[in-house]
């Protein structure tokens, strides 16, 4: 990160641009050693992958490369080469609850995600000292390249939902035994 910084004051280039190049050279890298052509279609699916801040499906992807790209390609090419990003480490792959996201990860490795069990929204969140805790975790014949938290829990208009509910089965029960004593007169 700091030789990115670095890079940006000398050449005047964005952060951005300097996570694309990087992330484009592993991509060449990898399509020279294994004698694969350069296509036109995994650097646009890179590109577009790396323009998109957070977490998106793969649909959302695919209208992504279809609008803003004018660039639609085929199921499967996405999923293909979904998967050999994976295989690159250039991006991650979360299970939420009923729904798979990608999300870039070239910068952004150690991070968590807070996961609403109700209602499946999910975000992602900083912490430093988590990010020290596994720093300075010791592990035996490892090399640590990076790591994902997933904190689960329940989020605030959840909560307030559950509240409301629980009130109006009171209310109910309330009610009901005032009736309840009113017959019994
Ligand atoms: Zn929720
Ligand atoms: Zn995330």
């Amino acid at each position: 990160m700091l030789e990115n910084t670095y890079l940006c004051a000398v050449f005047g280039k964005s952060m951005k641009e300097n996570i694309i190049e990087a992330v484009e050279r592993i991509l060449d890298n990898y399509l020279e050693m294994n004698n694969h052509r350069k296509t036109p279609e995994r650097y646009t699916i890179l590109k577009a992958i790396y323009s998109i801040h957070g977490h998106f499906t793969l649909e959302e992807l695919n209208e992504k490369l279809a609008g803003e790209f004018n660039f639609p390609v085929s199921r499967a090419t996405l999923y293909n080469t979904l998967n050999l990003f994976l295989e690159l480490r250039l991006v991650t792959r979360h299970r939420f609850q009923g729904s798979t996201k990608y999300e870039a990860c070239y910068d952004n490795t150690n991070h968590c995600h807070q996961i609403c069990t109700m209602c499946g929204k999910e975000m992602d969140i900083r912490s430093s000292d988590i990010n020290e805790a596994v720093d300075n975790m010791r592990l035996k014949r490892f090399r640590k390249d990076g790591f994902t938290l997933y904190v689960f829990g329940v989020c605030s208009s959840c909560q307030a939902k559950i509240t409301k509910r629980k009130r109006q089965e009171k209310e109910k029960e309330e009610k009901k035994a005032k009736e309840k004593k009113k017959l019994n007169k």
